[in-house]
């Protein structure tokens, strides 16, 4: 019987191993984290780890942040650096036991010309983060965590390590009639849509429309930043200290 044949069977998955992995990954800053089975819909590269550990540290956002309506969190580059560190550290625990890992980093590491920036678009992080039972794709095409909203960075590690996974899947929207992101948004770039496991993320939003926002700000506020519909969401407790 081979790794994958194991899978199918649950005396094989280990609780007490993810357990661990998720207190550590607590201890060393994270603010949510969890284990999701991937397998379903994994691009071929990707197939021989069927398990992903999704993890999100949470912004702190204030009001002082999103002056003239324009989401800016001096805790970004900050955040990703932690979020790096940590799944790095992570990676290398997995593989000393023998495990096969592989880092997916935090967004504002995409758009660079490395090997794993080419793989972004094969497995984006709220594949992870909605298998793991962490939150769902919002209108706004954002992942949205039941306690934090959108206000979260996050990062990924695929493995083949037997991990035990935390909670059911979130297999669809739970944004119900709010439709605020779309009313906030100013291009007119979120089409309003219920997203559904398996529809393209993609879909949801038109990207031209939002890219188009994003020239005209840094036109006038020296930033290509918008966020309008990330301070519109009701969603998490951060949302506590915008109002
Ligand atoms: S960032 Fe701004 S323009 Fe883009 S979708 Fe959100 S609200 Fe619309
Ligand atoms: S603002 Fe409302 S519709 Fe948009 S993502 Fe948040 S909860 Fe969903």
């Amino acid at each position: 019987m081979n790794r994958a044949d194991n899978y199918e069977s649950s005396s094989f998955l280990d609780k007490d191993k993810r357990d661990k992995v998720l207190t550590y990954l607590k201890k060393m800053g994270a603010s949510l984290s969890g284990v999701g089975d991937v397998s379903v819909g994994l691009a071929k590269e990707f197939r021989h780890m069927p398990r992903a550990i999704s993890i999100g540290i949470h912004h702190p956002l204030s009001k002082h942040d999103c002056a003239c309506g324009q989401l800016y969190s001096p805790f970004y580059a900050a955040i990703d650096r932690q979020l790096l560190k940590i799944q790095n550290l992570l990676v290398r625990w997995l593989r000393s036991g023998g495990w096969k890992a592989l880092a997916i980093p935090p967004d504002s590491n995409r758009y660079d010309n490395s090997y794993i920036s080419r793989l972004y678009p094969l497995f984006p992080h709220k594949t992870a983060a909605t298998c793991a039972g962490l939150g769902w794709v919002g209108k706004s095409g954002l992942l949205i965590s039941k306690k934090y909203g959108p206000y979260v960075s996050w990062a990924s590690v695929l493995t083949d390590a037997p991990l035990e996974t935390c909670s059911e899947p979130i297999l669809s929207s739970q944004c119900g009639d709010c439709r605020r992101c779309v009313e906030a948004c100013p291009a007119g770039a979120i089409k309003d849509m219920y997203w559904v496991r398996g529809d393209s993320y993609q879909t949801m939003i038109d990207p031209k429309k939002c890219a188009e926002q994003l020239k005209m700000n840094f036109k006038k506020f020296g930033s290509p930043t918008c966020g309008l519909c990330i301070l519109a969401c009701p969603r998490g407790e951060a949302r506590d200290s915008l109002v």
